[in-house]
């Protein structure tokens, strides 16, 4: 089995590169698996995706501790952290118009995808060139040189014809331009960043570093309400996906902050006239 991660940006196309390219392997008769990891959900915010192809059925369902190939959609340099999962003797593709001035014990391919993109007008809604596509058609070239073909496929398959064409267009691009390097004396090792101290965890956290970061109860359009019937048994905290509810002194409390009124906890309470969902008032 090999497995794959993928890295990028919120509106860079990480998601639909890991599902048309899980598309392409099924098309060339591998056993796919295909997820993506969202942290708080923004545009820009880091975010990975996980692709596993087998030809015989897939187990694993777990995320990817460790890949043999390491994908960064993103023009920026690929977390070190990322690189640091990287198997030994695995790939490393950067989206890079240069070769990339690092190495290790993995082998490295660069690809000028949001040149690629820039060229035919494949931007975004801000206006920046989306490389996604054009880094897939590298991926193919180096890992199943012959699906460029399903490749195209899925694209045609996944966009309506006016955006499928420049795709791809700029996917037979990324497969034509895709360069392997070779190491040079003056590359350098890419050093993991070093840790970072944290704050500790509150109880029931299910995102610490981001609801720390991020104040995402602004944007709630809802909140939960505590009513008469709330036994405490802490159900609701357990799946609140902001680690927003805890338990404190016999009661529920709700850090409104970063609620972002998904009402999950609503959904999961089973006592009636525990909770309740209730608009919030701008
Ligand atoms: S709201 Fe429901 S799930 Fe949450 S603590 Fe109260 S009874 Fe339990
Ligand atoms: S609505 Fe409930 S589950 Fe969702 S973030 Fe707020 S407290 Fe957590």
């Amino acid at each position: 089995m090999q497995e794959m991660l993928i890295t990028g940006r919120g509106g860079e196309g990480v998601v639909l590169a890991s599902q048309l390219l899980a598309d392409t392997f099924a098309r060339g008769g591998f056993y796919v698996q295909s997820f993506p990891e969202f942290k708080a959900e923004r545009r820009g915010a880091p975010l990975s995706a996980f692709l596993r192809w087998d030809d015989e059925p897939i187990r694993r369902r777990y995320k990817l501790r460790e890949c043999d190939v390491l994908m960064s959609i993103s023009p920026s340099p690929p977390p070190a952290r990322a690189v640091a999962t990287l198997r030994p003797g695995g790939l490393l593709l950067v989206n890079r118009e240069t070769r990339f001035p690092h190495c290790g014990d993995w082998h490295v391919a660069h690809v000028p995808g949001s040149g690629i993109a820039r060229r035919h007008g494949i931007l975004s809604a801000e206006g920046r060139p989306m490389g996604n596509v054009a880094v897939l058609g590298a991926a193919v070239k180096l890992l199943l040189p012959d699906g460029l073909e399903f490749l195209e496929q899925a694209i045609r398959s996944r966009m309506g014809a006016k955006i499928a064409e420049p795709n791809v267009v700029a996917a037979q691009e990324g497969y034509r331009l895709c360069a392997r390097q070779h190491t040079v004396a003056t590359d350098s090792s890419y050093e993991p960043e070093p840790a970072v101290a944290r704050p500790p965890l509150p109880v029931f956290s299910a995102s610490f570093m981001d609801t720390r970061v991020n104040n995402t109860g602004s944007w709630s359009l809802e909140r939960p309400a505590l009513l008469a019937a709330c036994n405490v048994c802490g159900l609701c905290a357990l799946f609140c996906p902001e680690g927003a509810m805890r338990r404190e002194d016999g009661t529920m409390v709700i850090d409104f902050d970063h609620c972002k009124g998904c009402g999950i906890c609503e959904d999961v309470c089973p006592v009636q006239n525990a909770i309740t969902m209730e608009e919030v008032l701008v």
